[in-house]
């Protein structure tokens, strides 16, 4: 499939998630990477954006919780090309009320090539690539030869016909 190229900003939309058992995690990164976060757009769900503005007083926007929509929020947000960057400390020991969202957020991230941070370390790699501090074009396969795949049901047939 040929890729297309989507540009990132110097100044990115990170989206911030973690479960109740990673909040700790979460929030100790941040206070941490305070000063680069504050030179980008944060976006984060419910409970994780309330206690990093309780604690850091980041500037953030605030979706639903996770288990009430949050996580397919930033699924949505990711597809229309508004966030770009992914920091979700998923729990790997407690199954969630969820799952079938995070799993849904983790597929449209790769759909979309983002960049996804799971864990602490590679949040810290990724935070301190050089990469971080300009514009990168960002290469996502060319979906519109998906989009126009001929389907045929019944006597109809959608999309070009095979040459
Ligand atoms: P929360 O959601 O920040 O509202 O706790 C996180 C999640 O479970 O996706």
């Amino acid at each position: 499939m040929l890729n297309r190229k989507i540009s990132m900003p110097r100044s990115k939309s990170i989206a911030l998630v973690a479960h109740d058992n990673k909040k700790r995690d979460l929030l100790e990164w941040a206070r941490y990477n305070r000063t680069l976060l504050e030179r980008h757009q944060i976006f984060a769900t419910g409970t994780t954006g309330e206690t990093l503005v309780r604690e850091l007083g980041l500037d953030i926007v605030r979706l639903q919780s996770g288990p009430l929509g949050g996580d397919q929020q930033i699924g949505a947000g990711i597809t229309n090309g508004e966030i770009d960057f992914l920091i979700f400390f998923w729990d790997p020991l407690e199954p969630q009320p969820h799952d079938p969202d995070v799993k849904a957020l983790l597929r449209m991230a790769v759909v979309w090539n983002i960049p996804i941070a799971c864990n602490r370390a590679t949040a810290d790699f990724m935070v301190s690539s050089p990469l971080m501090e300009g514009e990168y074009a960002r290469l996502v396969p060319d979906y519109e030869i998906y989009r126009s795949r001929r389907i045929e049901y019944g006597s109809l047939m959608l999309g070009k016909p095979a040459v």
